[in-house]
């Protein structure tokens, strides 16, 4: 017999680890919808049929609910609340009644164009979303047609799917699934977030994994590289065993530096943060020990809450309190770019109406999430921080606004404490012009993913320029530098929260310029920890000194990657 020769797939790395062995294959694959007109006395039944459905659905999900931690728990309740939206409903009884058409056509049709509206504005968190409306529908075909639903078996350890639901999420953690390897989904999807904070093994966005890999091929995963392999040869497996065998090892090593801090070696200390998308991940971060919050992006927040005071107060208010007495870094509403609001159409929009432009000219929408901020200071360790600001007159205009809503809910009676306020810095314009404004602010939080597209004038999203793409410019470099030698000077708090504080290359460079706050990737926290307990300020000091004479990003790269070597092998092993 031949035998099926070694493939290579790549996607995007989701939550890191090695894992050999054995796929299970799972494939939807096309439903048929039957979408003829029926007759009127047929009405009643499809109604019911798509209720009694939906209901089922529901109940499924409660019952996948039992014994889960509360975060997990509260994925699925988004997911019960999109079943029974009551548009949704009406939707659907609507084009069974008045368009005469069956269930599983109504059901197809508005989940379809539900999911449109999301994809249009072509933001990966929207696609995220999207892709679970469509997944959340397909269940309720599936229910209408009585197909069976995936389930995990006992023996399978890697899945290999097209998609994967929440509730499919929760089934591979309860069954000790090992990896998963997925076609679709983001960074963002709720999935990818389960899988990332329970340590499973996870690689998406792998193109037709599902078609070149079939059920029982042997595959490496490697979580870390974002790298699939099927059928591998001889060699490419030993040479994974050695490296399934390190990294395990090196991963018992970083419980062992949890309690100790992250400073270097000869004693320079500095603070690392968690980045968070969604509330729920705070449960990681205390998980991994006593660390603040350096980015909490409230993006997410803003579909389901933008006007709801309420309820974005009791959200401040949980996280603020669950991490004090450490730090809460709020970031308003980075909404415009790639994440719009409306359909009006820009034809630069990351040079757009973006984040505090945005919220200035929307002050109906800035006040409710200010209000919601402050009131959630009750213990004083929020901070506040605006996005996208490119001159001195937004800080002016925005710190204004800041103590007016603040004497506005004072006198309405409130008790909090006035939050810490701070500005991204991701625009090169205000790098410049920052010690003027030093006096209204409190610290200033480094955008390295925008200040890199700014500064290169590369949109950070177009593949067919990401080669120009690389925070370790030396031009970027230089402002990190320019901002931290400021904030020095004008005791301002520096943090860097962009992808440059998850990137062991970066994480030299910013050790060497001396910030004050790294923030990243809450799994990423004790890896990078370790690194800066491998190193020398005064040696990573002298790296910069030398980074910012070189002229493109790759000198210092290489660069730094002879430090590594040096000081650091097992990340060049793991990550290169
Ligand atoms: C950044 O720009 O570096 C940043 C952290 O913000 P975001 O990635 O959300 O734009
Ligand atoms: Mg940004």
């Amino acid at each position: 017999m031949k035998s099926k020769s070694e493939i290579v797939l790549k996607g995007i790395p989701i939550s890191p680890g090695i894992l050999i062995g054995e796929a299970t294959v799972w494939r939807i694959g096309e439903i048929h919808v039957d979408s003829r007109k029926i007759s009127v006395e047929e009405i009643e039944k499809e109604i019911e049929l798509f209720k009694k459905v939906r209901d089922n659905l529901v109940k499924d999900l409660e019952l996948a609910k039992v014994d889960l931690p509360e975060e997990i728990v509260k994925l699925i309740d988004v997911q019960i609340s999109i079943l029974k939206d009551v548009e949704l409903e009406k939707q659907v009884m609507d084009l069974i009644k008045e368009k005469r058409r069956t269930a599983e056509f109504a059901i197809y049709h508005i989940i379809g164009q539900k999911a449109e509206q999301l994809e249009k504005f072509g933001t990966q968190y929207l696609k995220d979303r999207a892709q679970e409306i469509r997944k959340l529908g397909r269940d309720l075909l599936k229910g209408i047609k009585n197909l069976e639903k995936r389930k995990v078996r006992e023996e399978d350890k890697i899945i290999v799917t097209d998609d994967v639901a929440v509730d499919e999420a929760v089934e591979i953690l309860k069954r000790g699934v090992k990896a998963v390897i997925v076609e679709g989904g983001g960074k963002t999807s709720h999935a990818a977030i389960i899988f990332r904070d329970y340590k499973i093994i996870a690689v998406f966005g792998v193109e037709n994994a599902t078609k070149r890999i079939a059920n029982g091929d042997m595959v490496i995963v490697d979580g870390a590289k974002g790298l699939v392999i099927a059928n591998p040869q001889d060699a490419t497996l030993a040479h994974y065993q050695k490296l399934q065998e390190d990294y395990i090892k090196y991963e018992q090593g970083l419980s062992e530096i949890k309690e100790l801090p992250a400073a270097t070696l000869d004693g320079r200390e500095f603070v690392l943060m968690a980045n968070i998308d969604i509330p729920e991940e705070i449960e990681l971060v205390k998980e991994i020990g006593d660390y603040g919050v350096g980015l909490f992006r409230t993006e997410l927040l803003f579909y389901s809450v933008k006007d709801d005071e309420e309820r974005q107060y009791e959200i401040y208010r949980e996280v603020a309190h669950k991490l004090y007495p450490f730090p809460l870094t709020i970031r308003a509403f980075d909404i415009g770019g790639d994440k719009a609001i409306d359909n009006y159409y820009e034809r630069n929009p990351f040079l757009g109406l973006r984040g505090i432009r945005l919220l200035l000219q929307r002050k109906d929408l800035f006040r409710t999430q200010l209000r919601a901020i402050m009131r959630a200071n009750d213990l004083g360790n929020i901070r506040f921080m605006i996005p996208m600001v490119c001159c001195h007159e937004e800080v002016v205009e925005t710190k204004k606004f800041f103590l007016k809503v603040k004497k506005e809910l004072e006198q309405e009676g409130y008790k909090f404490q006035q939050p810490k306020f701070g500005i991204m810095v991701e625009v090169p314009s205000l790098v410049f012009v920052l010690d003027k404004m030093a006096d209204m602010l409190d610290f200033v939080s480094i955008g390295t993913n925008d200040i890199t597209q700014y500064t290169l004038a590369v949109d950070r999203k177009n593949p067919r320029i990401s080669y120009l793409f690389s925070h370790l410019h030396p031009s970027v470099i230089y402002m990190i530098k320019y901002v931290t030698d400021v904030g020095r000077k004008k005791n301002l708090i520096v943090d860097v929260c962009g992808e440059i504080s998850s990137d062991p290359y970066g994480i030299i460079l910013l050790v060497g310029i001396g910030v004050d706050e790294l923030s990243l990737t809450p799994s990423l926290i004790l890896e990078t920890k370790k690194l800066i307990r491998n190193i020398e300020f005064k040696e990573a000091e002298n790296i910069v000194e030398k980074a910012l004479n070189l002229k493109t990003p790759s000198e210092v790269k290489s660069l730094v990657y002879e430090y590594l070597k040096e000081r650091a092998p097992y990340i060049l092993e793991f990550y290169e």
